[in-house]
């Protein structure tokens, strides 16, 4: 690794005040277990001149009640998510989906902002430096995106444009299918910011010198019925090739309300609204769940090697709608 200066933040305004003296050049730092492969790879844009510890930051580690939301903190770790019983009975498609993260190690260091703002894992982007020179690429500034013309097997059949790099999280999209909102703290102030408008084809709406501090999700899909399914090519530790995560409201069996997101298959959590609308007025029968498969692809535009990922998700939205089904 390169040098950076090391600040451990005792207080958000603190850390606030370290973004705002660096200017762009500094890093935040939770469980590290995204950041510091990026810094040993050496593939960010511009090598950070400091790395800020939000660690030190004593009160960020909270999953409660606040009225009929739950609030949960930016370092909660991923594992704290998979063993909560408020939020495995509220939201168990947000538990199911952290359990899904990686492995216990990753699950018991990682936290839940850092999984919202992890660097894309697209493997022209992640290429080391160090092994025989850095492949650039659109998101890095330099040249066009290797995957359109290259080895895109992984890459995005969603909303692709000048990257097609996917969003790894499956954290985003747990909590997109939930509403969910972001509460991020800068100079100026707080501001709430909800999930959907949180990605940008290129990363995420953050000012130089803000920081996520905390994730509420509303009661909307408190206790209704909802799965998060995922595929990956090693069931023990993978991202997603791709994965749905799906919340019904349902009125004597009738579909009143859904949402079912994509992930793993565009550069941000996709909505899938035209398979929510074969959802709603409809009973979770194997013909609904066929009308939102087919629905949630019609605006897929594959790449040469990844029309495989348009049939992935089509399995997947039948086998969350069967498992809502037949756990109900
Ligand atoms: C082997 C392996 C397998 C994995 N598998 C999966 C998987 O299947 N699914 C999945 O979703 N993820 C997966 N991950 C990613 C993993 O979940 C993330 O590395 C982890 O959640 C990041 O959390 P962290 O606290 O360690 O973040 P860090 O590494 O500390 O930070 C990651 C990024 O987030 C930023 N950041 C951290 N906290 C904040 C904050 N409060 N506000 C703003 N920015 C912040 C940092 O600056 C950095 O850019 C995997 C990772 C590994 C190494």
């Amino acid at each position: 690794m390169k040098y950076f200066q090391h600040h451990n933040a005792g207080s958000v305004a603190e850390a606030v005040a370290l973004l705002r003296k660096f200017e762009g050049r500094a890093k935040l730092i939770a469980g590290g277990t995204d950041l510091i492969g990026t810094l040993k790879g050496d593939i960010l844009p511009e090598y950070p001149a400091a790395v800020i510890n939000i660690k030190t930051i004593p009160g960020l580690d909270f999953i409660r009640t606040e009225g009929e939301d739950i609030v949960i903190g930016a370092l909660t770790k991923l594992a704290e998510l998979v063993q909560s019983p408020m939020v495995k009975e509220n939201f168990p498609l947000l538990a199911d989906a952290a359990e899904s993260v990686a492995g216990p190690e990753i699950r018991n260091m990682g936290t839940i902002a850092g999984n919202l703002c992890q660097d894309t894992r697209c493997w022209y982007y992640r290429y080391p430096n160090s092994m025989g020179g850095r492949i650039q690429c659109f998101r890095k500034g330099k040249g066009p995106c290797p995957a359109i013309k290259g080895d895109n097997r992984y890459h995005a059949i969603f909303d692709g444009k000048k990257c097609f790099a996917v969003c790894p999280s499956d954290i985003a999209v747990a909590l997109a299918a939930l509403d969910a909102s972001l509460t991020i703290a800068g100079s100026d102030g707080e501001r709430n910011v909800p999930l959907k408008d949180f990605y940008k084809p290129l990363g995420y709406v953050l000012k130089p010198d803000e920081l996520l501090t905390s994730i509420r999700i509303p009661s909307a899909f408190r206790q209704t019925p909802q799965r998060f399914v995922k595929f990956r090519v090693r069931e023990s530790v993978d991202f997603a090739i791709a994965s749905v995560a799906m919340a019904v409201i349902l009125a004597d069996g009738i579909g009143r309300d859904a949402r079912i997101v994509l992930g793993a298959v565009a550069p941000t959590p996709y909505r899938a609204i035209e398979a929510e609308k074969a959802v709603i007025g409809q009973g979770l029968t194997a013909s609904t769940a066929e009308a939102a498969a087919q629905s949630a692809v019609i605006h897929a535009r594959p790449l040469r090697r990844n029309a495989y990922k348009v049939e992935i998700v089509k399995a997947l939205i039948r086998r969350a709608m069967k498992e809502i089904g037949d756990r109900r």
